[in-house]
């Protein structure tokens, strides 16, 4: 499974700021947007891409276009937090939700809702951000292909060794591209040192 840990002055920087638990919601929000910008560019950088024609003010040129079309799926709840830089960068992308809520003694992935636009032929961008005991992305993986999906990338905050396994496993295809591969997990499934509970950080409900 390709891992593509973003190596980054900008990317360390931003997570130390998530990382500390001092760090307020609205700055954690804010900051969780603009690491967002690095990963979704690192996620779509291996994109095939088109030629297209065009007229500068002075004279025709050749430029280019993304070469197949964009989804977005974001797991509920902590992926949301990305979105906004995702769909800033890939305006035409079209959005999916996956409902998945983990039992907190076995940390098993419980669906409760998804919605997925079609996804035969694009780029399909799962936006989970604690890659934690892979439960959840696996699951997620397992839902967009379930719709048609072939060419998937999982964009992700943290990530554990664990998860990460999972995904070799489960989706040896899917690449995951991270801002960091932590040490481990803790007894409650949280990553370590990560940075606690991302969907509380994010909405405030810690
Ligand atoms: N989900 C989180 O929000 N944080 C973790 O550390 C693991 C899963």
């Amino acid at each position: 499974m390709p891992l593509h840990v973003l190596d980054h002055p900008l990317s360390r920087h931003y997570l130390t700021i998530l990382r500390d638990r001092s760090t307020a919601t609205p700055l954690f929000r804010e900051t969780t947007r603009r690491l967002a910008y690095l990963l979704v560019a690192a996620a779509v950088s291996d994109m095939p891409e088109g030629q297209k024609a065009i007229d500068t003010p002075l004279e025709p040129t050749t430029g280019t276009a993304l070469g197949k079309p964009i989804v977005v799926v974001a797991v509920f709840r902590a992926g949301l937090g990305l979105i906004d830089a995702a769909l800033d960068l890939l305006p035409n992308a079209r959005i999916g939700y996956a409902g998945v809520q983990r039992n907190e003694e076995t940390a098993e992935p419980i669906e409760y809702y998804t919605k997925f636009p079609p996804m035969g032929d694009a780029r399909v961008l799962i936006l989970e951000p604690m890659l934690a005991t892979g439960g959840s992305l696996a699951w997620a993986c397992d839902q967009v292909k379930g719709k048609g999906a072939t060419d998937v990338t999982a964009v992700c905050v943290v990530s554990a060794p664990a998860g990460v396994e999972v995904m070799a496993q489960r989706h040896p295809d899917v690449r995951v591209v991270t801002a960091a591969l932590d040490r481990g997990l803790s007894d409650a499934f949280y990553i370590q040192p990560g940075l606690g509970d991302m969907g509380d950080r994010l909405f405030g409900t810690a």
